[in-house]
């Protein structure tokens, strides 16, 4: 069968669906092509943010005195619940629009308007005026002994599918997805061991607060092995051992589930993009300009597939500008991307915007820094009731010129928090301007005005002596 459309669609990820929807609306005729029956909605509802946010609030309301393996089980079960419900409400949106047709199966480029669709039953061809590419990210799984023929391997995927609560979970890449699986295990009761290349977890953070999750993480009773390069994998029928040298001697840690959680790469192969004649990058990656064309005109790739930051939210905002390029203004663009925060959910969960305070020094900039630990913050009762006065909150700031360069929250409702902190930073409210905001009370929001009160002349960058001989 040959279909012709006005717009085709290849993957129903957050942005790819969003524009499906839209451009349906307007009464265009729109194929979306999904290769699995278990992704309507894609990887955010399905294998991404919602499952583990899932599993973080039920991990975070455990009761102590309940079986762990039957607490996990249950909130497994539950999280599956949650997601098949929402999948099944992002199909039902899509399908009850009359122009928009919802197809399984995987689709390949046969030249730059047409695709070859494979699915259950038989093979499609669809040709559109319009293409967007949405398929997504894939694993990494690094190229180590006996890992990927271990049957104690597991990818975010696969661990989120099972029911059953491994004793010891051991994972390669203390990366976001790596820590949050870290801290929701630990907090069911599994022993974890996380094991990080790098010389330290949160390389990306300033010291003092990469110091504060780090504890965080040790307290709640997970061993961070840095500076840890996997050497090979031997699988026994219980348990896999992980092999690894650290400072040159030799280790192991035995673990029945392993989670490789080592990046994921953009999703184009077998996609025939040099058959449509759209070029990617050494990694795969679609290449785009700011308004997310691709080497074809008519051709379109929004979310993970082009490159971009992994985040659901950028995948969103991705569709704004490719539906503002095809019917708004045209002004959109991923050049207008300033102060784009993120969280990684451990708990208290870790958000951040804007520069660090190393990054600003390094950038020349002369800066101020607030910073208190939540346990210190009197105005913040809403941590006391909620049991949790756990982390840090650190303002950057512009000594000269007031502006917020950055933030980083390490305590409860971070997650919301932040994206106040970034809408201010946005909209160019000075730090003053944010510190004499009336807040609610009792919220975390009222910290803020706490935390931005102590500022003080940042440490790292007072300024070095000059050296002698050097013009002051
Ligand atoms: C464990 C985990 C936790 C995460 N947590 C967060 C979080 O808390 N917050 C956040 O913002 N982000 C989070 N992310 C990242 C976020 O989920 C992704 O960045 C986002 O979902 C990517 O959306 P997308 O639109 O690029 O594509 P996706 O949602 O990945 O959709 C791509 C779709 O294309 C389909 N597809 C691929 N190839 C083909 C083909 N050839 N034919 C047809 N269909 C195809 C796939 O099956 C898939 O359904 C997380 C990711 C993971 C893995």
């Amino acid at each position: 069968m040959h279909l012709s459309m006005d717009m085709l669609v290849i993957g129903f990820g957050t942005g790819g669906k969003l524009v499906a929807g839209a451009m349906g609306r307007r009464g265009a005729r729109v194929a979306i092509v999904e290769q699995s029956d278990h992704m309507y909605g894609g990887t955010c509802i399905n294998i991404g943010c919602v499952p583990t946010k899932s599993l973080v609030h039920l991990a975070e309301t455990r009761n102590l005195d309940a079986d762990p393996d039957e607490w996990f089980r249950r909130a497994a079960c539950t999280t599956k619940v949650l997601t098949g419900q929402l999948r099944q409400k992002n199909f039902a949106a899509l399908d009850a629009i009359e122009t928009v047709t919802v197809i399984n199966g995987r689709a390949a480029f046969l030249d730059p308007h047409t695709v070859s669709v494979a699915t259950p039953h038989d093979t499609l061809v669809i040709s559109a005026d319009v293409i967007v590419i949405d398929t997504g990210s894939e694993p990494v799984i690094p190229h180590i002994p006996g890992l990927s023929a271990s049957c104690h391997t597991y990818t975010s995927t696969g661990l989120l599918d099972t029911t059953q609560r491994p004793g010891r979970l051991a994972i390669i890449g203390g990366g976001n997805v790596g820590i949050e699986f870290a801290s929701v295990y630990a907090q069911f009761g599994t022993e974890v061991t996380v094991l990080e290349e790098s010389g330290r977890l949160f390389a990306r953070e300033d010291d003092d607060v990469a110091a504060a999750a780090i504890a965080i993480l040790r307290d709640a009773g997970v061993a961070i092995r840095t500076g840890a390069h996997v050497t090979a994998i031997d699988d026994h029928a219980e348990a896999g051992v992980v092999r690894y040298t650290h400072d040159g001697a030799e280790a192991a840690v035995e673990a029945e589930a392993i989670l490789v959680s080592a990046g994921r790469t953009p999703a184009t192969v077998g996609l025939g993009l040099s058959a449509a004649g759209v070029r990617t990058t050494e990694r795969g990656a679609v290449i785009v300009d700011e308004h997310l064309r691709t080497s074809q005109p008519h051709i379109y790739a929004v979310g993970d597939v082009n490159g971009g930051p992994q985040f659901t939210y950028i995948s969103h905002d991705d569709s704004r500008i490719v539906l503002d390029y095809l019917h708004g203004t045209g002004k959109r663009s991923t050049s207008d991307r300033v102060a784009v925060p993120y969280t990684v959910f451990l708990t208290p969960p870790l958000a951040r915007v804007g520069l660090t305070e190393r990054e600003a020094v390094e950038a020349g900039r002369s800066v101020d820094v607030a910073v208190k630990r939540i346990e210190d913050v009197a105005g913040m009762p809403r941590s006391d009731i909620m049991g949790d006065t756990r982390g840090l909150m650190k303002f950057v700031i512009d000594a000269d010129t007031d502006e917020i360069l950055g933030a980083a929250l390490l305590c409860i409702d971070a997650q919301e928090l932040i994206n106040l902190v970034a809408l201010a930073m946005r909209h160019h409210l000075t730090a003053s301007e944010l510190r004499d905001t009336i807040f609610t009370h009792p919220t975390s929001t009222e910290a803020i005005g706490e935390v931005l009160a102590a500022r003080r002349p940042g440490v790292a960058q007072r300024p070095k002596p000059v050296e002698a001989g050097q013009p002051s």
